[in-house]
């Protein structure tokens, strides 16, 4: 189905009607329990509606319809600004891998629920010395008798404060050379063992956290995917959350997408102003090059082409996008991008879009790293020198190991 014939355009007005009658026209909840339970609510009841999980398979709680549908209802959606935050990790990365890798038990368990917004999800990769480096993990899972036997650090766990369950990517084999014993499990946040503490960032909100695990025990069956696949399994979930990054399409209301960036420069006289000029038409040139990028890797997956590392490019430009929005926003702003009168929201707003955007540039894989991925797999440039690769992790000198 094209997004243009008879039916797509009967997909589109029952989706608009729907969000119409159903999307809050104000943030919901004033402290992070309240917005929580509105945006339960909501996923709730988006996916009693039948749009929750528009492209998953029906055996995977979805919808089982194309990505055209999908993308449909992406473009309906930023019209609105959607409570849909606290599963964007559980949809984006964790269900998708789940889908991929998991067992049927797990399918059957884990998906409609995660699709309803029932249970929230997040990602427990990175650790203080484990990032980019992400193999070089030092959290440890022991098999002993019919349970995994937890212990480590994680850190920067975006959603653990409210997550019910977690990708974990542990070590399971010291022996093996670092990408080679590597292990993904499901892991219950409630379960005794695991510790959450929050992690403020110069918004001074704490999106994110650090998690402790003190022997925290997990059945045997809680592996995703195989024992020692671990990296595999990474790997999968890491080009699903690239996509899920830079394939976002920011709500109309961002003060950072360009129509809001062209509205600050008509409120502020500065609509006719060359200079300003130029740099809106470049941010708006961009930002549809970006557009059409992500609109044909959407289309050439619904053909049977994933996007693979082409992930990156998406996750890049769109980090890099938010950057020369920043720089626009900025100019036009001027002092108002870091003091506003009490009562104006805008300013608020624009504040802290700005304040946050540094963090597109590091989560989900820096620009430094996408580019090494770009280079390597799609440029095919020679691979960054890697002396440890073959070497028994226990022998490495990484995070607190061998110092
Ligand atoms: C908002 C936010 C949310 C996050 N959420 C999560 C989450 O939910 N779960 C999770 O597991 N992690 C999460 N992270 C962590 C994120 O994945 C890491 O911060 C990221 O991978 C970088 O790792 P690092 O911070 O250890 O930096 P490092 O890896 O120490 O990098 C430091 C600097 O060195 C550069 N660098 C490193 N290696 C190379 C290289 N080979 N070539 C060139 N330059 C290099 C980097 O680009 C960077 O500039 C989140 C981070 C942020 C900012």
């Amino acid at each position: 189905m094209s997004a243009d014939d008879t039916s797509g355009q009967d997909y589109r007005a029952r989706v608009r009607a729907w969000l119409q009658a159903n999307a809050p026209t104000v943030p919901p909840g004033d402290t992070p329990a309240e917005y929580l339970a509105a945006a339960k609510a909501f996923q709730a009841a988006l996916f009693d509606a039948g749009f929750a999980g528009i492209s998953w398979p029906k055996e995977a709680g979805g919808q089982g319809l194309s990505r055209t549908e999908q993308q449909i209802f992406s473009e309906e959606a930023v019209d609105f600004e959607l409570p849909v935050g606290p599963f964007a990790i559980g949809m984006g990365m964790c269900g998708p891998t789940i889908a991929d890798l998991g067992s049927a038990e797990q399918k059957a368990r884990y998906l409609a629920p995660l699709l309803r917004g029932d249970e929230v999800w997040c990602q427990l990769f990175s650790e203080p010395g484990a990032g980019s480096d992400v193999a070089s993990l030092q959290t440890r899972a022991v098999l002993v008798d019919d349970e995994w036997i937890i212990n480590g650090q994680k850190v920067w766990t975006t959603g653990a404060q409210w997550s019910d369950f977690g990708a974990l990517l542990a070590r399971t084999d010291p022996d093996r050379p670092k990408h080679a014993g590597l292990t993904m499990f499901v892991i219950d946040m409630h379960a005794p063992g695991v510790e959450v503490r929050p992690l403020r960032d110069m918004t001074g909100r704490a999106p994110f956290n650090e998690v402790y695990f003190d022997d925290l025990r997990i059945p045997a069956d809680a592996v995703i995917g195989q024992v020692n696949a671990g990296w595999h399994a990474a790997v999968t979930m890491l080009g699903h959350e690239r996509v899920s990054i830079g394939g976002r399409r920011r709500a109309r209301g961002n003060p950072l997408e360009f129509a809001a960036v062209a509205e600050l420069a008509r409120t502020r006289g500065l609509a006719s102003d060359p200079v300003i000029r130029g740099k809106l038409a470049d941010l708006y040139a961009h930002e549809r090059v970006l557009e059409l990028f992500n609109d044909r890797m959407v289309q050439e997956a619904a053909a049977g082409n994933p996007p693979g590392a082409r992930g990156s490019v998406a996750k890049l430009a769109g980090a890099l996008q938010v950057h020369r929005a920043v720089d626009v926003a900025g100019s036009i702003a001027g002092a108002g991008a870091i003091a506003w009168d009490e009562d104006d929201r805008s300013g608020d707003e624009l504040a802290l879009a700005i304040n946050s955007s540094p963090a597109l540039s590091i989560a989900g894989g820096t620009n430094e790293v996408q580019h090494n991925i770009i280079g390597e797999r799609i440029l095919g440039l020679p691979k960054e020198p890697q002396v440890d690769r073959d070497a028994p992790f226990r022998t490495l000198k990484v995070g607190t190991q061998g110092s």
